[in-house]
């Protein structure tokens, strides 16, 4: 069966074909630069796009594919978590492609989706394996068995905000261009590590071993960059030291995950594993501790809908049964199941 996967949680709406866990093609369409001079994703302009963006994108998939609408034998769509206006666009895409196409549809919960990516690139996961999902909105440590039949097990989660907000919110604060975790990733190339001591939040000896905290280390940027006041700002330097307290906090603790639960395998997966600091320490480390390393393609870490049809190609395969087509949004869904059928609230 051709899964058709689409997905529209934020400012990326994306379409993708998989049938049996290979990828057939896919599309993306980004309302980023719509979003620049505001310095983060406007909701109502997000939603808007994907308005305008669902069908060619859809369509984009196809002719990649080589295939016709005629051949799509499911839809998958993710309901949440996400913006909600955003993610409306896109299950009324899916519900009427389902509809119109007499074939099941299914709820994808997004971070699911993340993790999924990975298997369109090195095939089927592992049973058990330990999962970073590291994005714009999470930063999770996760023991994940049969992603389409098992319940996730929440390992760490941050305690207040994601890896790829700090980025974000620091490049605002470094005069960087947004998305920033891009940008403080270029000018991390002429900086140096070891210019600034930045902190390396909850790795005491009696800290959560999992968790995750990102706001201090923000806050430690601002601070140093206000003490440059008047003078110029060593930008490379600070973007190479916040880089490297991320990716040393992120793969000192997934590494320990993996070692703590007799793991042989950890995937990273989200926007931010596209950095190419958390990547090289991720690489050293794994390879120090005899651990496989997974980490997706560039292309499919970011949002995109083959990641979507991902899930969707796993839950068929495992015949999980369809979403009814009353099926809603959960825009702050936890991750539990990939599958996500919410019902629609009644009265
Ligand atoms: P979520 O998946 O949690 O709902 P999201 O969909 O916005 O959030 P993704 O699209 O997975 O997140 O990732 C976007 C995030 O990844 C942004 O915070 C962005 O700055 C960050 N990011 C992208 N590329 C890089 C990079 N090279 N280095 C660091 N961060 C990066
Ligand atoms: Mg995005
Ligand atoms: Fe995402």
């Amino acid at each position: 069966v051709v899964v058709l996967g689409i997905e529209s949680s934020c400012d990326e709406t994306g379409a993708g074909l998989v049938r049996d866990g290979r990828l057939l093609g896919h599309a993306v369409a980004s309302s980023m630069d719509e979003h620049a001079r505001y310095g983060g994703v406007v909701p109502e302009i997000a939603a808007r796009a994907h308005v305008h963006a669902l069908t060619p994108v859809v369509r984009r998939a196809l002719d990649d594919a080589g295939l016709r609408m005629s051949d799509i034998g499911a839809v998958a769509v993710t309901t949440g978590p996400g913006l909600s206006g955003a993610l409306q666009v896109g299950l009324a895409g899916a519900k009427s492609l389902a509809y119109a196409l007499d074939v099941p549809l299914h709820g994808v919960h997004h971070l699911a989706g993340h993790v999924a990516a990975d298997t369109l690139e090195h095939g089927p996961l592992p049973d058990p394996c330990v999962v970073l999902i590291v994005s714009g909105g999470h930063t999770s440590l996760l023991l994940v068995r049969d992603l389409a039949r098992d319940p996730i097990v929440h390992l760490g989660d941050t305690l207040d905000d994601a890896a790829g907000e700090c980025f974000d919110k620091v490049a605002r604060v470094f005069g960087l261009p947004y998305p920033g975790g891009p940008a403080i990733d270029r000018a991390a190339r002429d900086g140096d590590p070891a210019a600034v001591a930045f902190p390396r939040p909850l790795t005491g000896p009696r800290d959560a071993p999992y968790d995750f905290s990102f706001s201090g280390l923000k806050t430690a940027a601002a601070r140093w960059a206000e003490g440059h006041a008047g003078r110029a700002l060593p930008v490379a330097d600070g973007a190479a030291a916040l880089q490297e307290a991320v990716a040393d906090v992120l793969t000192r603790k997934a590494v320990a995950a993996c070692r703590a639960h007799g793991v042989g395998t950890l995937v990273v997966v989200g926007g931010v594993a596209a950095n190419s600091r958390v990547r090289s320490l991720a690489e050293e480390r794994c390879g120090a501790a005899g651990i496989e390393l997974r980490v997706p393609p560039l292309r499919l870490c970011t949002d995109n809908g083959a990641m979507i049809a991902a899930v969707g190609d796993l839950l068929v395969r495992a015949g999980a049964g369809a979403a009814p087509l009353d099926v809603s949004i959960d825009p702050s869904a936890p991750l539990e199941f990939a599958a996500l059928a919410p019902r629609a609230a009644v009265g």
